[in-house]
């Protein structure tokens, strides 16, 4: 006979303070037993015998006295302590068998393994080797709900062992059970404590007591007999642990707890899971559409202003009328002349190019095609180098031409094609107004945006026909009043220049204008820049909607988990049984939050996706999606799951182990 004291109780103590008055469950317990003993428990209702359990078992603390497991004092462990004896040192096996719903009988077995932190691979192996030991080799794939009731015993017992541990609790094994499978879950147990097992039990039913070898009796929390029975025999061969004990890491690991947190959080109720993502779906989706849609705006424009020339400063000649075009034609007659170009360009520090342009409307024919009112434009300068829109075939015009004011044109290659001159444009002789030009050039084909910059137009250049403006001047009849040019580009060196220059140009033309007042200087990149401060304004609210609305998912999310949490007492009361701490009930839960949180930012995601480019077919506006945005919207919404499941998760742990099984 084995005499190494397993439990030793002394005093054991335990009230509930119930209102005024104290309820004393447990009143002064000394109990040692040994390991390898059988022991049942019995007593009428109410004496204290789950009470016991609970605190041998580890679930519950004394009020007073001592309970010493393995020649430890267990009121000196703390949860993470305790949470490890329960895993590796206990098995329980309950009257309600308390098997986890949503899991099938294998991985129910395996839970306790997950806890212990043994390895993924000996799990399953280990579960089905200890199913098949009690008979339910057959019933591996079943949800607990498919079981009888000796089946879901059977399973629990199994479970019990899935750590081999030393000591079985089992507390009234077979109240819900009828006779003929109340014999077959003793026989069990009795087969496991000749196999070396500690067993206690309790149980009401002295047939079921007798075939322990010790029977103690406890009447209102107290021991009132311990007796010694006739040393029963095992009715089957021992239950010897087949497997050796499992190597383990004692913690249950991130992998696991993502699977549980997706299986049974986020998979086993889809509808509510996705219904209470929504919140982050809407937040997130706005986000990346709404960004998406100012994003494509900001590179239109800027592609915009990459047509127009990046560094580079506009003089434009004011649409004037009436009194103020007199009066400002009487100061400058002229209006923005190519004098005025050639000074500034050659005066004003840091131009590279220049070019200046005026425009008229003319017919232009080529056969029996002709298109009405082309836009002609008369150009002077490096007209190609400041707009960075050039040639694809043959020449551009040159200074030559303005020389001999040669009736030389370069099309725009929709104007070229519409006036159908096939693949070798160069030398045709098209009619502009009424005279006939020589094409000399077809411009690169090239895709002009329709944005514009603030007040700045950016013309669809490939509906052009350029012309020297000298030539232009001579042949095309113009208003008197007429300003000379339309509009002078300049290249800058360098965008730190942009505003010092436009400063100095405006100096200048006032004073080449006499205070004419009678044309605009602007830095297309600096209305750029204001036109996006604006929309700056316009992202932070989104920002701030988004806020919102992910608040109120969090929010959303915060009360279902707390539902949840309340719904799975009984869940939480096993799990701490079969060794999960506080900790690990904690992260189950927030795992869980946290990853509602995150699915429901992957489907905003891709809502947001999915409506930008709806809005991009819709309506035709531009879309840019950017990763960083994207990444960070992934990120806040887990954040979110994290921040809002935190208090949830915070009250699953506090929860008490025991209140939570006898709910
Ligand atoms: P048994 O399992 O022998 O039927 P219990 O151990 O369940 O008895 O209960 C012992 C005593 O402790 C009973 O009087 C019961 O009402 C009381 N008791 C158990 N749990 C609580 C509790 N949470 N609050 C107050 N009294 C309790
Ligand atoms: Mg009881």
């Amino acid at each position: 006979m084995n005499a190494t004291p397993l439990i030793v109780c002394s005093g054991l103590r335990r009230t509930y303070r119930m209102g005024q008055h104290e309820v004393v469950a447990l009143d002064g317990i000394d109990l040692r037993i040994d390991a390898g003993e059988f022991v049942a428990i019995v007593g009428p209702s109410g004496s204290g015998k789950s009470t016991l359990m609970y605190l041998l078992g580890c679930l519950d603390s004394p009020s007073g006295g001592s309970y010493r497991l393995r020649a430890e004092e267990v009121a000196h462990l703390d949860d993470a302590a305790l949470s490890r004896l329960r895993n590796r040192e206990i098995g329980y096996v309950f009257q309600q068998f308390f098997l986890l719903p949503d899991l099938d009988v294998v991985e129910n077995v395996a839970l306790g393994q997950a806890y212990g932190g043994a390895p993924r691979a000996q799990r399953r192996p280990v579960a089905i080797d200890l199913l098949t030991t009690v008979g339910l080799g057959e019933r591996l794939g079943h949800r607990p709900q498919e079981l009888s009731g000796g089946q879901m015993q059977r399973v629990a017992i199994a479970r019990s062992l899935a750590m081999d541990p030393h000591l079985i609790l089992a507390d009234e094994p077979t109240g819900n059970l009828d006779t003929v499978t109340s014999a077959e879950i003793m026989a069990l147990l009795r087969r496991l404590h000749a196999g070396g097992k500690t067993v206690v039990l309790v149980t009401h039913d002295r047939e079921v007591a007798r075939q322990a070898d010790r029977v103690i009796t406890l009447v209102d929390g107290a021991i009132r007999s311990d007796e010694r029975n006739e040393r029963a025999q095992a009715d089957g061969p021992a239950l010897a642990q087949q497997i050796t004990r499992i190597a383990r890491s004692g913690r249950l690991g991130f992998i696991d707890l993502l699977r549980m947190a997706l299986r049974e959080g986020v998979l086993a109720h889809k509808l509510r899971s996705l219904l209470t993502m929504l919140g982050i779906i809407f937040g997130i989706a706005a986000v990346i559409a709404m960004t998406a849609i100012t994003e494509g705006g900001k590179r239109q424009q800027i592609e915009a202003l990459r047509q127009i020339g990046m560094n580079t400063v506009r003089i434009r000649a004011d649409e004037l009328a009436g009194a103020q075009l007199m009066r400002a034609r009487r100061l400058n007659p002229t209006g923005l002349s190519p004098e005025d170009l050639e000074a500034i360009a050659t005066d004003v520090e840091g131009v590279e190019a220049a070019t200046g342009w005026k425009r008229a409307p003319a017919e232009i024919r080529h056969g029996d095609r002709s298109i009405e009112r082309a836009p002609v434009l008369g150009v002077i300068g490096a007209f190609q180098t400041v707009t960075d829109y050039h040639v694809a075939q043959g020449r551009f015009i040159d200074a030559g031409d303005q020389e001999r004011f040669a009736r030389v044109c370069v099309l725009g290659p929709a104007v070229a094609d519409a006036l159908e001159l096939g693949p070798d444009p160069i030398g045709a002789v098209v009619v502009v107004g009424q005279e006939p030009f020589i094409v000399v050039g077809v411009m690169q084909r090239k895709a002009f945006g329709s944005a514009a910059i603030a007040d700045i137009a950016i013309a669809d250049r490939t509906r052009q026909v350029f012309v020297p403006y000298a030539t232009m001047r001579r042949h095309f009849p113009r208003a008197q009043t007429a300003s000379q040019l339309d509009a002078a580009d300049f290249a800058m060196r360098s965008e730190d220049i942009l505003l010092p220059a436009s400063a100095l140009m405006e100096h200048m033309i006032g004073a080449l204008h006499h205070g004419a007042e009678d044309t605009t200087v602007s830095v297309p990149l600096e209305k750029l820049k204001q036109a996006q401060e604006t929309k700056e304004v316009f992202n932070v609210i989104i920002v701030v909607i988004a806020g919102i609305s992910l608040v109120v998912g969090g929010i959303g999310i915060m009360n279902i988990m707390l539902a949840t949490v309340t719904e799975r007492t009984h869940e939480i009361g096993i799990r701490r049984a079969i060794g999960a701490s506080r900790a690990a009930i904690m992260a189950q839960f927030l795992a869980e939050s946290a990853l509602i949180a995150a699915c429901g930012g992957l489907i905003g995601l891709g809502g947001g996706v999915l409506g930008g480019h709806l809005v991009r077919m819709l309506f035709g506006f531009p879309v840019a999606f950017s990763p960083v945005i994207m990444l960070v919207a992934a990120g806040v919404s887990m954040g979110v799951g994290l921040v809002f499941g935190l208090y949830p998760a915070w009250m699953a742990a506090q929860r008490d182990p025991v209140e939570s099984l006898r709910a």
